[in-house]
This record gives C-alpha cells, sequence and structure tokens, in this order.
C-alpha cells in the first residue's frame, strides 16, 4: 500500500513514521512549513522521541506539494483547521478517482473541505485518543509507551469497505490501536466533545492534563460542558457512540492515567502564537445548539474564553 501524509506535523509523522517502520507500505510526506523543511532536510531526516527518551534520526521522503508527483493509495491528512484549506488547494492537482482520504484531525469542518475533492465513498475518518508534540523543525515526540493510545476510523458512508480492511490491518501493525466504528458522525463527535473539556480547560488555564483532573471540580466542569454537548447533539439528532457517564470517564482515565503531563496541542499553539482550534470544537458545539433552538451557554462563553488566553498570551 502507498501512503502518502498531507501534514508533516506531529500527527502527521507519527502515523506516517509508525506505519514506515512497523508495515511493508511506501510512505511519504508532503509539507509546507519551511524552517521544517529546512531543517529536516538538512539533518537527513526527523528526530523523534518517545516521552522525551531514545532521540533518534528517521529519514522520511518529504515534499512541497509543488514538487510531488506521487500517486498513493490512501491520503491521510493532518493538518490544523485553519491550514487546511489551502493545503488542499495546493495538493488539488495531485488528487485522482482511485484514491482515497483518511484523516484524523480534532474539531469539525475538515470533511467538508475533503469532499471538495474527494467523493463521500472515498473519505474515511478517525478519532485518535493520543499526545504528540512538535518540538520544533524537524523534532518531533511521541508521548507514551510503544502500543499506547488508541484511535477509531470510520468510513463517512458507515459501510466497511475493503480498503478500510487494509488501512486498519495496518495501522493494527503501526501499533496505532485501531478500532472500526459504523457511526461516522457519532464517533466524531464524541471525540469533539471530549476535546471540548480537556483542551478547552487546560489551554485556558495553561495546566497538563493530570493538573486539570486534580482539580476536585474538574468532574463537575467536565460533566457540565459534556450534558449541554449531549442536550444539543440530541436535539440535531446526532447519537454519540460514548454514553455521557463513558465520556466522563474517558475524560478521567486520559487525563489522570493517558497522558497527565502532556499540554494538549490547543495550548501548544497558543503558546507559539498560533490560533487556536477552539471554533471547530466548543465552538462547533455551540452552533449546533444554535440551529436547533438551544443555547450552549458555557460553549459559547468557552469559545470566547479561548480566543481571549490567545490575546492574553501575547501580553506575556
Ligand atoms: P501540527 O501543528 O504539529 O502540524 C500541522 C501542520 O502545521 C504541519 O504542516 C506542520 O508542519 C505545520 N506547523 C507546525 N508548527 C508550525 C508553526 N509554528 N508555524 C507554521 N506551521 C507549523 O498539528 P498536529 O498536532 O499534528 O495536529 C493535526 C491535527 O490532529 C489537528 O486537527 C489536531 O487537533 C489533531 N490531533 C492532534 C493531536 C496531538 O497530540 N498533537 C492528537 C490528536 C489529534
Amino acid at each position: 500500500m502507498r501512503y502518502t501524509v498531507i501534514g508533516a506535523g506531529a500527527m502527521g509523522l507519527r502515523y506516517g513514521i509508525l506505519l514506515q517502520e512497523h508495515t511493508d507500505a511506501h510512505v511519504d510526506f508532503i509539507d509546507t512549513w519551511q524552517p521544517h523543511i529546512d531543517k529536516i532536510r538538512e539533518q537527513g531526516g526527523v528526530y523523534v522521541s518517545r516521552d522525551h527518551e531514545n532521540r533518534r534520526l528517521i529519514p522520511i521522503n518529504l515534499y512541497t506539494p509543488e514538487e510531488y508527483d506521487g500517486d498513493p493509495d490512501v491520503w491521510i491528512i493532518f493538518m490544523k483547521q485553519m491550514q487546511l484549506e489551502e493545503m488542499l488547494k495546493r495538493c488539488a492537482h495531485l488528487f485522482k478517482d482511485h484514491q482515497v482520504a483518511f484523516s484524523a484531525m480534532n474539531g469539525w469542518g475538515h470533511f467538508e473541505k475533503i469532499a471538495q475533492y474527494f467523493s463521500e465513498d472515498r473519505i474515511y475518518g478517525g478519532t485518535a485518543l493520543v499526545a504528540t508534540v512538535l518540538n520544533g523543525p524537524g523534532d518531533v515526540d511521541f508521548i507514551g509507551k510503544s502500543g499506547a493510545g488508541t484511535m477509531h476510523m470510520c468510513a463517512m458512508t458507515n459501510k466497511v469497505t475493503d480498503i478500510e480492511k487494509a488501512i486498519f490491518a495496518d495501522f493494527q501493525k503501526a501499533n496505532l490501536n485501531p478500532e472500526i466504528s459504523d457511526d461516522f458522525k457519532g464517533m466524531c463527535m464524541a471525540k469533539i466533545v471530549f476535546n471540548s473539556v480537556v483542551n478547552t480547560l487546560c489551554t485556558m488555564y495553561q495546566i497538563t492534563m493530570g493538573q486539570f483532573i486534580s482539580y476536585p471540580g474538574a468532574r463537575d466542569m467536565a460533566m457540565q460542558l459534556i450534558n449541554e454537548a449531549y442536550d444539543a447533539c440530541e436535539r440535531a439528532g446526532i447519537r454519540l457512540i460514548n454514553t455521557r457517564a463513558e465520556e466522563l470517564e474517558s475524560v478521567d482515565y486520559v487525563s489522570r492515567t493517558g497522558n497527565p503531563l502532556h499540554y494538549p496541542s490547543m495550548y501548544q499553539d497558543m503558546s507559539r502564537g498560533r490560533k487556536t482550534e477552539v471554533d471547530y470544537i466548543n465552538g462547533y458545539i455551540a452552533k449546533i445548539g444554535r440551529e436547533n433552538d438551544y443555547v450552549c451557554r458555557t460553549h459559547e462563553f468557552l469559545t470566547h474564553g479561548v480566543h481571549l488566553a490567545e490575546l492574553a498570551f501575547q501580553y506575556h
């Protein structure tokens, strides 16, 4: 199988390098962040650590969209939501009818953009419960020991296909711990609600996931956000793959036991002066509410809260 990763950032590198190392797939990468491209070329690959240890140089095939002329079976797409439209435009000349697209980006917004280039029956979504940090150009840290982290994947049509089975088999070999779901929207929303609690609160208060869950009121705060999101989804006819109680336990488990030392990616963006994905997470939940005569007061407030935190960070 041939995979090309669009977005050789933290997650693109994690998926691509694990596939490159653990399967017989051919993997290429496309990126446009010039300091990152220059560094990788200068040092002959990407420095990869596991939990800050065993830092080693791994060569990768890296191209800009304009340089690339490959024809993969599967595009793996891992950009930040705000960057995606422009990146897809730059890659448009490479997309062909026999190819499929897989993306496990956070939030909601990417599938509409991907659907401008791929028909619905060729789009596969995922949700990745795993933490990865791009320390800087050419240097990435896969948080969690080998085999850590889990993911769900699902066809946009909810139908399991042969290509999905083949991707699933490669993801299994790559220790990404995939599980196939048959409910695309319910799967995506469960991760969006998770992120709307953990990413958002950790980013606003500039704390790790473990610090958040150690606060005695953390579960109450989480439950309030979960309830509001589920109420909005129910009004919209969206059924999530987790119950409310399971969602709360997932927030608790991942924060307390899974990645307690991790600052979620929204915090990493803010601390580097980049915009966060909050409009596609809490902002999207609030939008579902507004479209269904229900005001998600806390999600509306927190969307502003994170934008205010982005602004406040610039003053420090
Ligand atoms: P990332 O920011 O590391 O990389 C995305 C793109 O941004 C890449 O093209 C990268 O080269 C570029 N980039 C990175 N730093 C930059 C900078 N300072 N200036 C300009 N460009 C820069 O993104 P990611 O963490 O891989 O996230 C991709 C998607 O996956 C997002 O939707 C994210 O929410 C989601 N996700 C991330 C994690 C995680 O732990 N990182 C986990 C699950 C899901």
